[in-house]
């Protein structure tokens, strides 16, 4: 991987890449709907919002900021018709719903009186009252006392608050829509009404970022006590407004280099570590008794139902996405029609490899769980692999596991296109 940042995918949140889904699998989509699930394995509901006051400028999100009122209730209403029409399919029949995440997008941008109606009407088809875990996505700026209020009523579990920098000037250069003081008045109305769960979002490398503000900013940070903190280190992929200036226009990239943003995540983490917190994935450290269902559950091949525009979904071991715009979304579900637009059956091997790539995020993976549940020895699949990332000092093989040192686990979404299958490694991952 180059030491500049350059413009391109990085994260992996998921194999095989995108970019090999295609609509001629929509047939595998629908035959993993119509399959009963086995009981053992965990199911969860994805609601993307998609609405946005304004978009950042690195955003690469389907997201959208010019919707009218009555444009967003006609996405409601589709979002709830698709709610509708999964929950008269196997798939969910007779099956709780162990994790709920509501993200976007901005989720918060719905006012109070359209979030207690959605949860209303969604109420008639699917329940999440025993869901372990409700996570809702909020941007500082969208909320009041009252809306914070509506989230608890709705059964909200977990917040969390897109702080991403606490200096005003570098929140602005980077687009977002927030200030610093919409930060703490946000956060003490949360805190006031009692969440299990607060997690704050931050970007190591937001254009403007130096050493001196960053380290205010961690520690800022601590000073809040969220229960869990989730570090990005800032990436270009296509399709954001700064990648296209430095394509089009050929505008200087401003992002830190890899290595510096590398080494502020690593100050973060020590000092969040300093403060009480563990390490629980290359992006978050938590405290005291906190989890992280939604990504613990998806990272160990739970189902998901993933609903809204360009929402992707994980069932039976296929893949499969919602179709990319609000009108042909809203079009689809109008005609009562699921709103697809490709998807890909993922091979055992293929879905071995995806739980290996996700779980190597965690810093540790256990061989044992893969022996049991794919029948593979990872450590003797991969062993000339972790040879080479071992005398890189990136990891290192236990008895019966892979542990990424902290040099491995914050440049893990680079290392991880090797695990992939040949064809696979150097795709775009979007
Ligand atoms: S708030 Fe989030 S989803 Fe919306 S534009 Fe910014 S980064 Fe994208």
């Amino acid at each position: 991987m180059p030491e500049e940042t350059e413009v391109g995918s990085y994260f992996v949140s998921n194999y095989p890449p995108f970019s090999f889904w295609r609509p001629e699998h929509l047939p595998a989509a629908r035959a993993s709907m119509g399959l009963r699930a086995d009981p053992a394995t965990a199911l969860g509901l994805y609601l993307h919002i998609p609405f946005c006051r304004k978009r950042c400028k690195f955003c690469y999100f389907r997201v959208y900021t010019d919707k009218n009122a009555g444009e967003v209730e006609a996405y409601l209403d589709a979002l709830v018709r698709e709610i509708e029409i999964y929950s008269r399919l196997p798939v969910l029949q007779d099956r709780g719903l162990r994790f709920v995440y509501f993200g976007g997008g901005t989720p918060s941008f719905l006012s109070s009186q359209q979030l207690r109606r959605l949860a209303d009407r969604l109420r008639r088809s699917i329940s999440w009252e025993h869901a372990e875990e409700v996570t809702f996505e909020c941007e500082p700026g969208t909320l009041q006392e009252g809306k914070v209020q509506a989230l608890r009523e709705i059964g909200v579990t977990r917040v969390s608050l897109g702080v991403e920098n606490f200096d005003d000037a570098i929140l602005a250069e980077n687009g977002r829509a927030h200030l610093s003081r919409e930060i703490y008045r946000a956060y003490a109305w949360i805190r006031d009404a009692g969440f299990p769960q607060v997690n704050i979002d931050l970007i190591a490398g937001m254009v403007g970022e130096t050493w001196d503000n960053w380290r205010e900013c961690v520690c800022k940070a601590i000073d809040l006590a969220p229960d869990s903190v989730t570090i990005y280190q800032m990436e270009l992929p296509f399709n954001t407004l700064y990648s296209r200036a430095i394509l089009k226009e050929g505008a200087p990239v401003a992002v830190a280099s890899w290595a510096t943003k590398r080494a502020w995540a690593e100050h973060a983490f020590r000092a969040f570590e300093d403060a009480g917190y563990r390490v629980s994935s290359a992006y978050t450290l938590v405290r005291g008794p906190a989890q992280f269902i939604y990504r613990d559950a998806l990272w160990h091949g739970a189902d998901m139902v993933g609903t809204g525009v360009a929402s992707f979904s994980q069932v039976a071991g296929t893949h499969y996405q919602n179709v990319d715009t609000m009108e042909r979304y809203v079009e689809a579900l109008a005609s009562g029609e699921l709103p697809l637009a490709r998807a890909w059956p993922a091979t055992p091997n293929q879905q071995m490899i995806r739980e290996l790539v996700l779980q190597l995020k965690l810093g540790v993976v256990d061989a044992a769980y893969f022996r049991r549940k794919f029948n593979r020895d990872i450590l003797e699949t991969y062993g000339p692999l972790c040879r080479r990332f071992e005398q890189e000092q990136l990891l290192e093989r236990r008895v019966d596991e892979i542990r990424l040192t902290r040099q491995g686990l914050l440049r893990v979404d680079s290392l991880l296109p090797e695990f992939f299958e040949t064809e696979h490694r150097h795709a775009r991952t979007s």
